[in-house]
């Protein structure tokens, strides 16, 4: 028997396929990604059932899930799923789409992080850990968090303040120009 999806609910699922570039309706529900995943058990929703509301076209629940923010992106999921269902992948597709749409982030913590590492490569052309470290930890008012642990590792020669030059740090930037358009674009 062929089942007709209502509309709205294949609109969801279709442009989260579209956007990830993976089938969300090959998802059969053996939940093999869930068993293994390493977070599932602090997750409010673990990641099969992220996949089944997908396909139910429930936008809000997933968009504004603490799951996708608690997601790691290890992978694990993706390498156990028998349907070749890139979990991850698509873990990710939902926290873009959940900070355009204007969702409130469950956990502003890891999109601060998130924002702050992209920002580091950008402006530097590679990750500076000093200044991840301090841009983050401004950003999230734990002025005085690794304090100690920070100058250990400076006094050791393990950070430098400066950070190493890299050369092609435009090429790094258009990368960011190009993925923006892309972005705007609701293309990946
Ligand atoms: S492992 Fe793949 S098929 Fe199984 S529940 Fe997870 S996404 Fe669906
Ligand atoms: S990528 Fe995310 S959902 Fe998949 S196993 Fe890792 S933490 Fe869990």
């Amino acid at each position: 028997m062929q089942y007709q999806l209502d509309a709205r609910v294949r609109s969801f699922g279709e442009t989260v396929s579209e956007l990830s570039g993976e089938d969300i309706y090959s998802c059969y529900q053996c939940g093999k990604c869930t068993a293994g995943c390493p977070v599932a058990p602090e997750m409010s929703h673990t990641p099969n059932q992220i996949i089944r509301l997908i396909q139910l076209g429930l936008k809000e629940e997933v968009l504004a899930s603490l799951t996708i923010w608690l997601c790691a992106s290890c992978e694990t999921c993706t390498t156990r799923c028998p349907k070749e269902v890139d979990i991850a992948k698509i873990m990710d597709t939902m926290r873009i789409m959940s900070v355009k749409e204007g969702y409130a982030c469950k956990e502003p913590t890891v999109l601060k992080f998130n924002e702050t590492f992209l920002n580091s490569i950008k402006n530097n052309g590679r990750l500076q850990e000093t200044r991840l470290a301090i841009a983050y930890n401004l950003k999230t008012k734990q002025f005085f968090k690794d304090m100690g642990l920070g100058q250990k590792l400076f006094l050791k020669g393990k950070m430098s303040f400066l950070g190493n030059k890299i050369q092609g740090k435009e090429a790094i930037q258009a990368i960011f120009e190009r993925s923006k358009v892309f972005l705007d674009k609701g293309e990946r």
